[in-house]
């Protein structure tokens, strides 16, 4: 017998040529093995029968034994449709068919199991395209335990490939699959983690005989997708950690003249932090490092005070934002704390709209390496752009650069340079361990003294003419205010329109105060000169979409009016309360949202009243938005992909994979053990399956 890991699916039972191909280019099924790793998105539960007159919810599937006393075709051709009368011994309901009548042979007097969905129409349920067995086919295995259903796709279910044909082919590899398969975890840590051999795992998630056991094999088939994902990443960056880097022993002269001329004391979190940057930059081993902290922690300047750590070792540094705003707003913010020590650091900004012409003299600082700090977007990444000795890059608000365009920094010079990653909101730690789980973490759990927590209100709209009076006050007080309309992909016609209406509607409400206005379609020269308007206290409200949603410093601003705030997820809402509150002075958030809320929505206004602890936020966003999206974040950084794992709810599992990991790595970094040849094999496969991945990414 083959090895079910080396049978081509083509020559497995219910397959041949043409199945093997679409199951090929659709699933990536390529051996039996792969099939069996299909596994069920939902099961539903055969061993229960129902009575018509029972059935009382339209979602689920159930089966109903009986017969079918009468039917009749409507219409003609394609528009043909075929009725019944089901009845169960003591009540009915109807069955129809609009596809494939004429394969529908029905028959009196003859007991059959129907399984569907019913639905309900003027007090009668009705089946759609059921399930109709004739008793007499059917077998135990049917009605027996958990049934399996499978993805598929609309190109596979036109070739006949829909979950029941799926369910075929994998039946017939359970006698295979029962005489044992060898298993990709080593039997201590089955015995550690409580779990099942593959073996049981892959045949109680396909067949499970119970809800129990098909619990247990897919944990124990969670465990090992995340367990590998962090074998990979834990061996990664136990490689990366031998690879040389820049040496960077001497805290130096600009490090110091900066550092005495704060106006301000850094905060110990501040202080440690640096201290732990340094550390690595001075042992001689290329840092990747993950800077996480609140918004206003103070993140910038500790990215500006490591970068002079390697400009006085003699390396050039940048530092990469994901908007031209934000790269501005940095460069404008590290020009002024960099202006006491006029001459000895030279900065320069580099964006998508930097002009041919002003591109040039920036090329060449780079390449004779008189630029020290170099601040931009992803232009940085551009081939054009070329350094003398690029030592240390920062990476602001990672989650929009993934793991491969960091990589790609590296092809800058032939030691890589040391990269540190800020992250602009905190992340979960199940997410932290995975999406930057090849990352040292140093985290800035303080924020500078005497901010005031912002105090955030929840209204609906209803109340607009009490959030006037209030904005009024405050603006007499001498503050400014912030308001931000969403924006929505789809139509930036209509946001500008909403954005528009509002501007008006301030101007009418408030005709005493000046307003700015900034929106992504505007020329950067004129969003430059409305938000250098409002900075400089000219204009007294900014009308904004979420443009500023990162980075903008403007501490004399006190409200942040949240329009729409519905449509906000709960990191952006937390992202932008952290525009105010920077000053001296109580400042507010105010969510404004339509009087109808959804449960979520109405969840994630009340955890933005209840807390600013952005790490608490992380947490509660991740529970609400789910997997789906926790897993594009994944995959739109790494080569990971998660099949059945779910970083939402699954995270204990994570931080428990990546204990077994660690402990298997510690012991045996490059897993030369006999013991762990295993790992060192499945993870070769894994290779191979995941270099298509990154050839999506890179
Ligand atoms: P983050 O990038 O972490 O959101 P910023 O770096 O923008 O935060 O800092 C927010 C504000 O706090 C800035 O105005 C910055 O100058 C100021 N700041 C930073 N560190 C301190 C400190 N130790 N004491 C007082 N203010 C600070
Ligand atoms: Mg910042």
């Amino acid at each position: 017998m083959m090895e079910l890991s080396q049978r081509d699916i083509t020559y497995c039972k219910n397959v041949g040529a043409k199945r093997a191909d679409i199951l090929r280019s659709e699933l990536g099924v390529h051996t039996a093995m792969d099939m069996l790793r299909q596994y069920p998105y939902k099961y539903i539960d055969r061993s229960r029968f129902y009575r018509i007159a029972e059935l009382d919810d339209e979602d689920t599937y159930v089966q109903i034994i009986g017969e079918v006393t009468e039917w009749h075709t409507i219409g003609i051709g394609k528009a043909q449709r075929l009725s019944a009368t089901f009845f169960d011994g003591t009540h009915q309901c109807e069955l129809v068919w609009f596809q494939g009548v004429k394969y529908v042979k029905l028959q009196r007097n003859v007991k059959y199991l129907l399984f569907g969905k019913p639905s309900c129409f003027n007090h009668v349920y009705n089946f759609v395209h059921p399930d109709l067995t004739p008793m007499s086919k059917v077998t135990p295995e049917m009605t027996q335990g958990l049934e399996p259903y499978y993805n598929t796709t609309d190109k596979m279910k036109r070739h006949g490939l829909n979950s029941k044909a799926m369910r075929a082919i994998i039946v017939d590899l359970l006698p295979d699959l029962k005489a044992g398969i060898p298993d990709t975890i080593g039997a201590d840590v089955l015995q550690k983690y409580r779990l099942m051999s593959l073996t049981d795992a892959l045949i109680n998630v396909h067949f499970p005989k119970d809800a129990l056991s098909m619990q247990n094999a897919r944990a124990r088939l969670k465990f090992e997708e995340l367990f590998y994902v962090q074998l990979q990443i834990l061996r990664q960056m136990k490689r990366r950690e031998q690879y040389p880097g820049f040496a960077m022993p001497t805290v130096g002269s600009r490090f110091h003249a900066l550092y005495k001329a704060l106006p301000f004391d850094l905060t110990n979190a501040q202080k440690r932090v640096i201290h732990e940057i340094h550390d690595d930059l001075k042992s001689g081993h290329q840092m990747n490092r993950l800077l996480q902290g609140d918004v206003g922690s103070g993140k910038t300047l500790v990215a500006l005070l490591c970068c002079l750590l390697a400009v006085d070792n003699g390396y050039q540094t940048c530092i990469m934002a994901p908007t031209e705003i934000l790269a501005a707003q940095h460069y404008e913010t590290l020009k002024a704390f960099l202006a006491p020590l006029g001459d000895a650091v030279h900065i320069a900004l580099l964006t998508g709209s930097t002009t041919p012409k002003n591109r040039v003299p920036i090329h060449n600082g780079l390449m004779n390496g008189t630029i020290h700090i170099l601040i931009g977007t992803h232009a940085l990444l551009e081939d054009a752009v070329q350094w003398q000795n690029l030592g240390f890059v920062v990476i602001d608000e990672q989650h929009r650069f993934g793991v491969a365009q960091r990589a790609k920094l590296w092809t800058k010079n032939e030691t890589p340079p040391h990269i540190l990653v800020m992250t602009a909101t905190p992340i979960p730690r199940t997410l932290a361990m995975t999406v930057y789980g090849d990352l040292h973490v140093s985290v800035i759990d303080e924020l500078p003294p005497g901010r005031k927590p912002v105090q955030t209100i929840h209204y609906d709209i209803k109340r607009r003419a009490q959030v006037y009076s209030f904005m009024r006050k405050q603006i007499d007080a001498g503050r400014q205010i912030y308001v931000v309309y969403p924006l929505i992909k789809e139509s930036e016609k209509m946001d500008l329109q909403d954005l528009e209406n509002g501007f008006n509607e301030l101007c009418e409400a408030l005709p005493e105060y000046k307003i700015s206005m900034v929106h992504g379609k505007m020329k950067a020269a004129d969003k430059d000169l409305q938000m250098t308007r409002f900075a400089s206290g000219e204009t007294q409200i900014l009308v904004a979409t979420t443009v500023i949603e990162v980075g903008v410093n403007v501490p004399n601003a006190t409200v942040m009016l949240i329009q729409n705030a519905e449509r906000f997820g709960l990191s952006q809402l937390h992202q932008l309360r952290g525009r105010v509150g920077r000053g001296g002075d109580q400042s507010y958030c105010i969510l404004l949202t339509n009087m109808e809320l959804s449960g979520d929505t109405r969840k994630r206004m009340n955890i933005m009243v209840e807390t600013n602890d952005g790490f608490r936020i992380a947490e509660a966003d991740l529970q609400l938005r789910g997997p789906g999206d926790m897993q594009g974040t994944l995959q739109s950084g790494t080569p990971f992909e998660l099949h059945i794992a779910n970083l939402a709810t699954d995270g204990r599992l994570v931080a428990l994979t990546r204990e077994a990991a660690k402990d298997i790595l510690d012991q045996d970094p490059l897993l030369e053990d006999e013991l762990n040849r295993i790992y060192k094999r499945q993870l070769d496969i894994l290779r191979i399956q995941q270099s298509y991945n990154w050839s999506e990414i890179s």
